[in-house]
């Protein structure tokens, strides 16, 4: 069960995420990350590394979130790896 990032991540890219990935799962998109479902192994990892609590277990996106599912499979196909750290796009 992969993980999903959702909506707080919406502008932030603050990529304390993608630097723990031991699989290199995370894309960047424009605004926000997207993780890839057919390569996260589920190690949790990210999960705590994020400020705004944007990354949930699939089983656990709320509700309001649950077009990020997805979303996340979608944007990760479209949007490049990332996996180094980079300057926040605001604060
Ligand atoms: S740390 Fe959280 S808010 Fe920041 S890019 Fe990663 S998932 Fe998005
Ligand atoms: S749970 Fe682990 S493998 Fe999956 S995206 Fe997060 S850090 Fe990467």
């Amino acid at each position: 069960m992969a993980m999903v990032v959702t909506e707080p991540c919406f502008g932030c890219k603050y990529t304390d995420c993608v630097v723990v990935c031991p699989a290199e799962c995370f894309h960047e998109g424009q605004s926000m990350v997207f993780i890839d479902p057919e390569e996260c192994i589920e190690c949790w990892a990210c999960v705590s590394e994020c400020p705004t609590e944007s990354i949930f277990q699939q089983d656990e996106v709320p509700e309001k979130w649950h077009d990020y599912i997805s979303l996340n499979r979608e944007m990760a196909e479209q949007c490049p790896k990332i996996s180094e750290k980079q300057a926040p796009l605001c604060q």
